[in-house]
C-alpha cells in the first residue's frame, strides 16, 4: 500500500517534465541541433564568475569539516544576516535574520510557506496562468487550490475576479511578479489595489490573508521595468525567494524564505516556517552554497542574451501573425496558439520540431508558453519553423 496522492503525483510527470522527456528522445534521434526544445526555463547563460571564484576560494581557505558540516536548520547566522543587509540596503526595508529560512529553491519556499500557513480545507487563490506546480504545493496538505484568472488583456490581476473569489476560508494568494509564463511584471497600481483588497478581506475574515511572493525572477527584467518590493506595500508578506534563475544554479538548490517583520503574528508565522521546514525535512539548506551568498548576493548572470531573444521572437512571431503578450521579465514568452485547443497546436508544432508547452496546466487555456532561456541560436535557427507552422493554419482557411 502506498499514498495513492503521491504515486499519481510521481506515476504522471508535469506537462512540462514530459515534453522535456519528449525532446531528450528526439535529439538522439534525429540530432539536439534539429530539435527546438522550448520546454524548460533551465538557464542558457553561465554562472557569473564569482560564483565559481567564491566557491573555490571557500574550498581552498575555510576548514572542510565546518565548511560541509551542518548549518542550524534554518541557515546560518551569517548568512542570514548577509541577506537581510542587502535587503535593507536595497529596498530600504526591515528585513530581521531572525525572519529568513534559507531552502533549497523557490520550489521548497513555495511547499514550506504553504505548509506553514494552511491547513485542511483552506483556501489558496493562484493567480492564472500560473506555475504548474503551485497546485501540487497547495494541495500537498489538503488545502484547496483557487485559480483566479488575470486580465488577459494585461496579465494583470484582475482585483474583481480576486475579491469575488475571496472566502472565508482564504488564507493566502501566491503572486509571481515577473511571472513564469507570461513574462508580465505586476504595476505598481496592481499591487496597490490588491493590498487594499487583501486588507479590507482580512479585517472581514478577522484572519490576515498572506500574500506569498513568488520571486526567483526578481532580477530578471528589461528596459526599465522595476519589480516593487511587495512587503512596503502589505505588510502580511512573504517572499519567497531563489537563486535558481539569477544566478543560473538551478542544480544546485538555494533560495530563502523571508517573513515580512511588520506581518502580523511574524514571529508565530516564522516558527511555523521553521516547524514546516522541520516537518518535510528541508533543514540546512546546501552548507556550500550557503556560504557563498554573501559574496554573490544582487550579482545576475549575463541575462543580455534572454533579452536579446525576447526581442527578437516577440517581434519575429507577431510579423508571422502570431498574437503574443509583451514580455517585461523572466525568460517565458506567451503567445496565443493558433486553434482553440493548444494542446493539439503543439502536437502540431512538434511536425516542425518544435517544443511548446501547452497552457491548459498554467490554467489557463488557449496559449503556449515558449522559454527563450535558449541559445539565440537555436532562436533564429526555429524561426522558419514557426513561420511554416503559422502559414499551415493560413492554407486551412
Ligand atoms: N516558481 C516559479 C514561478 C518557477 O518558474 C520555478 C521554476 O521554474 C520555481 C518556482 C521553482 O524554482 P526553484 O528551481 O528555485 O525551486
Amino acid at each position: 500500500m502506498v499514498n495513492e496522492k503521491m504515486r499519481g503525483l510521481g506515476a504522471c510527470r508535469s506537462v512540462i517534465r514530459e515534453l522535456f522527456e519528449y525532446g531528450k528522445k528526439r535529439k538522439a534521434e534525429i540530432g539536439a541541433e534539429n530539435v527546438f526544445d522550448f520546454s524548460i526555463g533551465n538557464p542558457s547563460v553561465p554562472s557569473p564568475a564569482i560564483v565559481n571564484d567564491t566557491l573555490t576560494k571557500l574550498i581552498a581557505e575555510r576548514d572542510a569539516v565546518s565548511l560541509h558540516g551542518y548549518t542550524s536548520a534554518q541557515g546560518d547566522a551569517g548568512v542570514r544576516g548577509a541577506i537581510a543587509d542587502y535587503i535593507n540596503t536595497t529596498h530600504g526595508a526591515k528585513a530581521d535574520p531572525n525572519l529568513i529560512y534559507l531552502t533549497v529553491g523557490a520550489a521548497a519556499s513555495l511547499t514550506i510557506s504553504l505548509t506553514a500557513l494552511t491547513e485542511a480545507r483552506d483556501e489558496v487563490i493562484l493567480l492564472a496562468p500560473f506555475f504548474p506546480e503551485y497546485r501540487v504545493f497547495v494541495e500537498r496538505n489538503g488545502a484547496v487550490a483557487v485559480p483566479v484568472l488575470c486580465n488577459t488583456k494585461t496579465f494583470q490581476p484582475d482585483l474583481e475576479a480576486i475579491k469575488a473569489a475571496i472566502t472565508p476560508r482564504t488564507r493566502a494568494i501566491i503572486v509571481n511578479s515577473p511571472n513564469n509564463p507570461t513574462g508580465a511584471v505586476m504595476t505598481k497600481e496592481s499591487i496597490e489595489g490588491l493590498a487594499q483588497l487583501l486588507r479590507e478581506a482580512s479585517q472581514k475574515n478577522g484572519n490576515p490573508i498572506y500574500l506569498i511572493a513568488d520571486e526567483p525572477y526578481r532580477e530578471l527584467v528589461y528596459g526599465d521595468v522595476e519589480v516593487p518590493y511587495l512587503p512596503h506595500y502589505y505588510a502580511n508578506t512573504l517572499i519567497c525567494y531563489s537563486f535558481s534563475k539569477s544566478l543560473s544554479l538551478p542544480g544546485e538548490r538555494i533560495g530563502y524564505i523571508l517573513v515580512n517583520p511588520d506581518a502580523t503574528d511574524a514571529i508565530a508565522v516564522y516558527q511555523a516556517v521553521c516547524g514546516a521546514g522541520r516537518a518535510l525535512g528541508f533543514v540546512c539548506a546546501p552548507a556550500l552554497f550557503q556560504y557563498m551568498i554573501p559574496e554573490v548576493i544582487g550579482k545576475t548572470a549575463d541575462i543580455s542574451v534572454y533579452d536579446t531573444n525576447r526581442t527578437l521572437l516577440s517581434e519575429a512571431l507577431t510579423s508571422y501573425g502570431y498574437e503574443v503578450v509583451k514580455p517585461d521579465g523572466a525568460f517565458y514568452l506567451f503567445v496565443k496558439a493558433l486553434e482553440e485547443n493548444a494542446t493539439a497546436f503543439c502536437e502540431r508544432a512538434k511536425e516542425y520540431e518544435l517544443l511548446l508547452v501547452a497552457s491548459d496546466s498554467f490554467g489557463c487555456p488557449g496559449y503556449v508558453r515558449i522559454s527563450y532561456c535558449v541559445t539565440t541560436e537555436q532562436i533564429q535557427k526555429s524561426l522558419p519553423a514557426f513561420k511554416a507552422l503559422a502559414q499551415s493554419y493560413l492554407t486551412e482557411k
